[in-house]
């Protein structure tokens, strides 16, 4: 054994071939997102159904982030922050694919729209980017049409599919195309998959849907049987492909999804937990499975899978790698550090009028901003946020309102890249279908970047 891992370690020094493709120092890195999937749905979470026996296996092998949140709470920004480790004023993807029209008006309807959105800066260096320059096959499968050219989601693939819509099972099926030849070839691969089956339309899915009379509980009931359904299909993607401890791998989510908490059925208008709180686990090489009781967010995953891969760590962004925290190897000051960090979010709002709405997590605290109102919530007593404790709290709040505020101050960046996607008929009547048209609201202005709001002076 002695002489072989001398042998493994003069190819690792490149006094041989390369390591071979998958090998622990270069790891097949899969990052599969599980849009709209909120983790207090899943058994291992506690979840009262059995909505997912195949990732709760997976969960015991990984380290998995207790609280987790996205930097938003919806697809595009959030995603944009994944791909970039930067919160969306930053990286400037302010906005998906949402139409705005009346639906009143029958000439509008059939009128195709013009949709502004902001592209990622042409000098900002994106997750795929950063793995093909170090010798990576790079390809992504996606199934959320945010996930598309139009934002610059296809920047640093090899081979780039953007369905327009794919349940799990073409997502099964698609993938297979390229197994020949991904499990080929010397270099390692890098793989982004998206999932769409917990986002609406909810189908009622057998064997877990039960019919419900109430339209909220109906809706619950469906979006836990796609989840359970997604579930099963998930396990046949990992078995065919063989991706287990070897494989560096994330599995996230890029926002939860409402059912009632306050007021809807989705995830549009608010960044309340149960839409900013994510999925967020990780398994593979060097990777201690564990509960981890602080704080990730979806900006951290860049950095995180970089360092964990063993490549050069990012040259911007705001994530940190959690990496230390994955190797249980954190030291008493990065465990601090951990421990006292915040978390913010931001949300383009449009209704009643276009504005904005900013999150900061802190601890088991949450303040949202909503267009001058404060609201603050302790999760650890009101975990589904019914009660602001803005009052009752006042040095604690004040304490999660300056750390906002100070996020905020930053202001947008400059790097904004906006371009113009028509959207079609047949692109209208898929966003109906994803819940992406506003039909109530005015065009919301071409420049997002406008706060509204002055900070206050700083004590
Ligand atoms: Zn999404």
């Amino acid at each position: 054994m002695l002489t072989l891992n001398f042998v493994a370690a003069l190819l690792i020094q490149g006094e041989g071939p390369l390591a071979s493709a998958g090998a622990p120092d270069r790891p097949n890195v899969v990052v599969l997102m599980l849009d709209t999937l909120r983790p207090d749905h899943l058994s291992f979470f506690g979840y009262s159904k059995p909505t997912s026996p195949f990732l709760d296996s997976v969960a015991r092998e990984s380290a998995v982030f207790e609280e987790a949140r996205s930097t938003t709470s919806w697809t595009a920004p959030a995603c944009a922050s994944l791909f970039t480790g930067h919160y969306p004023p930053a990286h400037g993807v302010l906005e998906g694919f949402f139409a705005h029209r009346r639906r009143s008006d029958k000439a509008e309807e059939t009128s195709p729209e013009v949709l502004i959105l902001n592209q990622f800066p042409e000098d900002m260096k994106l997750l795929p980017e950063y793995f093909q320059a170090e010798g990576y096959r790079t390809y992504c499968l996606a199934t959320n049409l945010n996930i598309g050219p139009e934002i610059g989601f296809d920047r640093g693939f090899d081979r780039f599919v953007c369905l327009d819509d794919g349940t799990a099972d073409i997502v099964f099926r698609e993938l297979d195309k390229w197994h020949e030849e991904m499990s080929s070839g010397d270099q390692p691969y890098f793989l982004y998959l998206h999932l769409m089956d917990p986002h609406m339309p909810y189908h009622p899915r057998e064997p877990l849907y039960e019919r419900q009379e109430d339209e909220i509980a109906d809706a619950r009931s469906r979006y836990d049987s796609e989840i359970l359904w997604m579930d099963g299909w998930l396990e046949k993607i990992f078995k065919r492909w063989g991706w287990g401890s070897e494989t560096l791998l994330v599995a996230l989510s890029d926002h939860g999804e409402e059912f009632g908490e306050h007021g809807q059925i989705g995830h549009r208008h608010s960044l309340h937990v149960e839409l900013n709180k994510i999925l967020l686990l990780f398994r593979g090489p060097g990777i201690q499975p564990a509960l981890i009781p602080y704080l990730g967010g979806i900006h951290d995953v860049l950095p995180t899978l970089l360092d964990m891969a063993g490549l050069q760590p990012p040259n911007e962004g705001t994530g940190v790698s959690l990496g230390p925290l994955l190797r249980g190897s954190a030291s008493e000051e990065q465990k601090l550090a951990f421990r006292d960090r915040a978390v913010f979010a931001h949300r383009a709002k449009f209704r009643p009028k276009t504005s904005h709405l900013w999150a900061a997590n802190y601890k088991s605290f949450r303040m949202i901003q909503d267009a001058g109102v404060d609201l603050f919530f302790d999760l650890s007593r009101d975990p589904f946020e019914q009660l602001n404790r803005v009052s009752m709290l006042p040095i604690l709040s004040q304490d999660v309102r300056a750390k906002l505020w100070d996020f905020r101050r930053q202001g947008f960046g400059d790097r904004s890249n906006p371009v113009e996607v028509e959207l079609d008929l047949d692109t209208l009547s898929l966003l109906d279908a994803l819940g992406y048209v506003d039909s109530e609201e005015d065009f919301p202005p071409e420049d997002l970047r406008d706060d509204g709001e002055s900070p206050p002076e700083e004590q």
